[in-house]
């Protein structure tokens, strides 16, 4: 029988994150928070704990620098110091790590399962399968306003900017075949893609940031998104770390 999995993540700390904790209980929807210990919100203990009641939350370095960028000690310590700092906090083990900005190479890679985490997410999109390498766990797609970016007061008038979503998806519409109305909106765009996930089987990871939705009032287009992809008896509904865990009993059997 095909394999249907559906996992969400979202990256970095934000008050918002607590009115998507609730969208995702009320759908019934599982996902990895990637959050840091102190960068543009420092989310307090019992935030925490609440979001880990019903989510998985993931580490995302303590203050989010490029981790390219650092020294391999630097990166070190901010990499199992989160690890740590969330594990103090919630008394189990965190799993899951995401590369702050998506920088990442192969020595920043064996640092992130020295640190014993049991993967790691990438910024990649349109994975339409569980990951085989998992400290490069990509997503399906970017919750991100599309086809164009909208008014930004330091982008608006730069084509490259207003254009880079279509450019980072036009590929991938194309290679998959999906309806052109894939192009119109991100919500065409991911509902395409959960109906092409749901035909042939695979994974349909929704990735994104809460203070995005926030800036770009996109709470009620995710809502209806939610709405369409939740409550499906055939569907498995899973964090991240079991997403790949699932993949793990998979290799034993
Ligand atoms: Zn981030």
């Amino acid at each position: 029988m095909k394999k249907i999995i559906v996992t969400n993540s979202w990256d970095d700390n934000h008050p918002k994150n607590l009115r998507l904790l609730e969208l995702l209980n009320k759908y019934n929807l599982k996902a990895t928070f990637y959050l840091n210990k102190n960068h543009l919100y420092k989310h307090s203990e019992s935030e925490i704990k609440k979001i880990a009641q019903n989510q998985e939350i993931g580490a995302h370095t303590l203050t989010h620098p490029d981790l390219d960028k650092i020294s391999p000690e630097n990166a070190w310590q901010e990499i199992k110091g989160s690890k740590d700092y969330f594990e103090n906090i919630l008394g189990q083990q965190v799993k899951m790590f995401a590369y702050p900005r998506g920088f990442f190479n192969q020595d920043l890679k064996n640092i992130v399962a020295k640190a014993g985490f049991l993967g790691a997410r990438t910024v990649k999109t349109f994975c339409l399968e569980p990951p085989k390498d998992f400290f490069e766990f990509g997503a399906t797609l970017h919750l991100y306003p599309f086809p164009f970016r909208k008014r930004d007061a330091r982008n608006y008038h730069l084509t490259r900017f207003l254009f880079q979503p279509l450019q980072r998806s036009f590929k991938g519409i194309i290679k998959l075949k999906l309806p052109l109305d894939s192009f119109f909106s991100w919500q065409n765009l991911a509902k395409n893609l959960f109906d092409y996930v749901y035909r042939n089987g695979g994974i349909w990871h929704l990735w994104g940031h809460g203070f995005e939705i926030e800036k770009y009032d996109m709470w009620g287009e995710l809502e209806d998104i939610f709405k369409y992809i939740s409550h499906k008896p055939e569907i498995k509904y899973l964090s991240n770390s079991e997403v790949l865990e699932n993949e793990n009993s998979n290799f034993i059997r």
